[in-house]
């Protein structure tokens, strides 16, 4: 049965990606929909178009509420505001979501938390395979390495990237504190400056580079007297995350209403 694909944001860099990446993945999934914000100047524009892929009859709308009786699955990299919006309308309709979208609030979470119990949502700060295997490698790095190191989380990304730390960094975090039995929020060090103090051994620092063009860079380092081990991932195109967040949505389509993520896709 065909899985019917809206995607949000679609004139952004992920959403151009995305559009290329349900157009390769082909049947059962088929780009149903293309939204972009209210007043775009893309409106009535062809997907296919946008994306480089050449035509394929899909025009961009300027309202979710205008095709969303037209989609069986939302994928969403737009921005927190947007997407909580969004995922209250898919909720509304039976709508499954894919969340790309980073740098939510709290309060925002929760009512993600709260649409999640209506339709499947899957949220990922980082949709590619690499990086979730990264995840689960920063799990027996924690666990083996343990207290006796000291652990920071370095990410670069594009000039353009809106939020800090990115959402894959605080993720790497989340990893190595659950593992290790902290409290993200307490031992959080997000940079430093000035007279800091001698560093406490069971804060995890992040450090923030943007610049350029960098599509994301993350590395965790476990660092101890005489050796250090280094978790790195590098990410050279976006489709690594759009390819992801495809078969996320080709995997999402028909399960149980949940908060999954991509692990759970992954099976790891
Ligand atoms: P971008 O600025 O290029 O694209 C965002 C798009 O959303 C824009 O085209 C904008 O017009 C559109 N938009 C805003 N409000 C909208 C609305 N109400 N309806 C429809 N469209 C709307 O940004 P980007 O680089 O594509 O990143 C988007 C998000 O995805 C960011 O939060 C980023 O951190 C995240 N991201 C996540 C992953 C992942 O794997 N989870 C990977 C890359 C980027």
């Amino acid at each position: 049965m065909t899985t019917r694909i809206g995607i949000t944001g679609a004139a952004g860099r992920m959403g151009r990606t995305l559009i290329e990446a349900v157009n390769a993945a082909g049947a059962p999934l088929q780009l149903a929909a293309a939204i972009e914000r209210p007043g775009s100047s893309l409106i009535g524009a062809d997907a296919g178009e946008l994306a480089g892929i050449g035509r394929n009859g899909v025009s961009v709308a300027g309202d979710l509420a205008e095709v969303v009786a037209d989609i069986d699955v939302l994928i969403d990299f737009t921005v927190p505001e947007a997407t909580l919006a969004n995922v209250k309308l898919c909720a509304q309709h039976g709508v499954a979501v894919v969340i790309g979208t980073t740098g939510f609030s709290s309060d925002q979470q929760a009512e993600i938390d709260a649409a999640a119990q209506r339709v499947p949502v899957c949220k990922a700060s980082n949709f590619s395979t690499g990086v979730n295997l990264c995840f689960k490698l920063l799990e027996v790095a924690a666990r083996v390495l343990g207290d006796d190191v000291d652990i920071e989380v370095y990410e670069a990304h594009h000039r353009h990237k809106i939020d800090a730390p990115s959402g894959t960094a605080l993720s790497m975090g989340q990893v190595v504190a659950d593992t290790l039995g902290r409290d993200l929020d307490k031992v959080a060090v997000y940079g430093r400056q000035g007279q800091t103090g001698a560093r406490e051994r069971e804060t995890i620092g992040f450090a923030t580079v943007r610049a350029g063009d960098i599509v994301g860079d993350h590395t965790v380092m476990f660092a101890a007297d005489g050796e250090r081990v280094e978790i790195t991932h590098k990410a050279s195109s976006r489709m690594s995350f759009a390819r992801g967040a495809v078969r996320a949505a080709g995997w999402l389509a028909g399960r149980e209403a949940k908060l999954y993520d991509m692990r759970d896709v992954l099976g790891l």
